[in-house]
């Protein structure tokens, strides 16, 4: 049989070219999209084909999820200490050097494409299209990183120099950084945060999220062999009280966090009770992402969107869309189209290539979201409720709320909140969205300019998105994050956000 090409091998300025960008297809590598391969209604079943030698090396790959021993408190301790001690070569070693060495995990990353997917599907629960637009992410994150580090790291700025001195302006690494990351990307965030700070010259004591440590091992592993230090980079394995421990220690210089409100706001007050230097927190939160639909939308795409947005990776994105605006006079019929393609979902085994929906993370979230939904059916209207085989599976449901102040806090899971509006209410649908305190993505859906620019204007969240889906930001093109209970504002896979991660250093020398 053929041997599956290295997958998503695409050249590092890619990540500029935001059409081919911003409508991933599964991404396969484009020599197997020849456009002769398609069939009548453009299916590429070239792809098809090369498809099934994927799945087949997938798994191969995949083997027993042994158990992880979580850290101790004191091994917690001696990361940050040897953490420290790697700082002072890693901070001076080259921009270019440092760049190199994420260069090369995207490509080995690239290379063991089979592997990290087998991974994310068993230790994550995600279907194999989640899988591949992660792996995909992942390695964008290092290279987009690496690019954007060689600019901002690689030359001192020449400031002005009018008083006869000469001036420079220099970006530095802080220390030791935390990095926490959730279990919904455990690969795509996790080296997200951990190649960000890495890019600006600090070291890193890593803490992935409980429920996924063996990806995160394996994706350590692969820093170390692509030219990380040792020293440089540690993974702490735990639940909470490690990840609270590291961020009390008193030798760290900065947290990045992303995750719940809940969990930020207290690593905040942590930092903040500290004696010694101000520690910045880079925190990435959740969100109440609502859609607004009027008249005008296009039902077919609204009802595609609104599907793809609310119930893709079983809704636990925090992107993920959770409460939609229906104008009043297209609600029923906008509805049943919603639901009729919710119907379509194939909820199940997330390695069966047909799965729309895997599973959720774990019994605790199922036991969340069940009892959010028989909280619901007693307070709103069931429009639709999918069925889910056996475990650890939420079948996706919509629900009409009455008002929406029902829905007061981020339900991580395929449960949709619609709300009826009339036209002449738009403002109070704008009031309800800012009420909830979140801020991280909106979507319209709308075929008036003037609505949509108002929207925009109006509304501070962190990503809108216009008469399409509201998930799947792509590094480097749609810079990621939210505001207000959403984070703290810094846009992953954006040109600001390895800033973030530095301090500033401005040297004067008479000359
Ligand atoms: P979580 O807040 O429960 O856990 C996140 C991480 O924090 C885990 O590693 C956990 O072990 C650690 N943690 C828990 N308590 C801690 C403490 N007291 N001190 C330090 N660390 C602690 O979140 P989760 O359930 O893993 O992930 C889902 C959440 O993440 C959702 O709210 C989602 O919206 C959010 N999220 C946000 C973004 C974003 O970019 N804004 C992206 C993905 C997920």
């Amino acid at each position: 049989r053929v041997p599956v090409p290295a997958l998503l091998q695409r050249p590092a300025d890619a990540i500029v070219r935001p059409q081919a960008a911003a409508h991933p297809k599964i991404p396969l590598p484009g020599d197997l999209y020849a456009p002769e391969r398609r069939n009548s209604r453009g299916v590429e079943f070239g792809a098809r084909v090369a498809l099934d030698h994927l799945l087949a090396d997938v798994k191969a790959a995949a083997t027993e999820l042994e158990p992880i021993a979580d850290a101790t408190p004191d091994q917690a301790n001696a990361a940050v200490t040897a953490a420290r001690v790697g700082f002072a070569a890693w901070s001076r070693t080259p921009a270019a050097t440092r760049a190199a060495a994420l260069e090369q995990a995207a490509h080995l990353l690239e290379s063991r494409s089979a592997r990290f997917i087998a991974l994310l599907q068993s230790e994550g629960g995600k279907t194999l299209d989640d899988s591949l637009s992660e792996l995909r992410e992942a390695a964008d994150f290092c290279r987009y990183y690496a690019a954007e580090g060689r600019k901002l790291f690689g030359v001192d700025a020449a400031m002005p120099g009018p008083t006869g001195e000469s001036n420079a302006l220099a970006m530095r690494g802080r220390g030791v950084f935390v990095a926490i990351s959730p279990w919904n990307f455990p690969l795509a965030i996790f080296l997200g945060q951990v190649t960000a700070a890495l890019m600006a010259g600090n070291s890193v004591v890593a803490k992935p999220a409980e429920q996924t440590p063996r990806i995160a091992r394996e994706a350590v592993a692969l820093l170390h062999e692509a030219g990380i230090p040792k020293d440089a980079l540690h993974l702490v394995v735990g639940d909470g009280r490690i990840g609270a421990a590291l961020t009390a220690h008193a030798d760290i210089a900065g947290v990045v966090f992303t995750g719940s409100t809940e969990v930020a706001r207290n690593i905040n007050r942590t930092l903040a009770a500290k004696d010694g230097p101000i520690v910045p927190l880079i925190a990435e939160t959740g969100g109440i992402n609502a859609m607004i639909a009027d008249a005008t939308a296009l039902p077919e795409q609204v009802a595609d969107d609104v599907v793809t947005s609310a119930f893709r990776s079983a809704g636990q994105r925090c992107s993920a869309l959770r409460l939609l605006f229906v104008q009043e006079d297209v609600a029923d019929r906008m509805i049943e189209m919603i639901a009729g393609a919710a119907r379509e979902l194939k909820i199940g085994d997330p390695r069966d290539v047909a799965t729309h929906v895997g599973p959720v993370i774990d019994m605790e979230a199922k036991q969340r979201l069940d009892a959010h939904i028989a909280r619901m059916k007693t307070e709103a209207k069931l429009h639709f409720a999918g069925t889910a085989p056996q475990g650890c599976f939420v079948a996706p449901h919509i629900f009409e709320l009455g008002d929406a102040g029902q829905l007061t806090e981020e339900v991580f899971g395929p449960i949709l909140h619609v709300v009826r509006y009339r036209a002449e209410n738009l403002e109070r649908v704008l009031q309800a969205i800012e009420r909830t305190g979140y801020g991280l993505t909106l979507g319209v859906h709308s075929r008036i300019d003037d609505t949509i620019e108002a929207i925009i204007d109006r509304v501070q969240v962190g990503n809108i998105y216009v008469n399409r889906n509201m998930i799947g930001a792509v590094v480097g093109v749609q810079p990621f994050g939210g505001n207000g209970l959403s984070g703290t504002g810094p846009k992953a896979g954006g040109p600001h956000y390895l800033a973030r991660f530095a301090t500033e250093q401005t040297v004067t020398i008479n000359t």
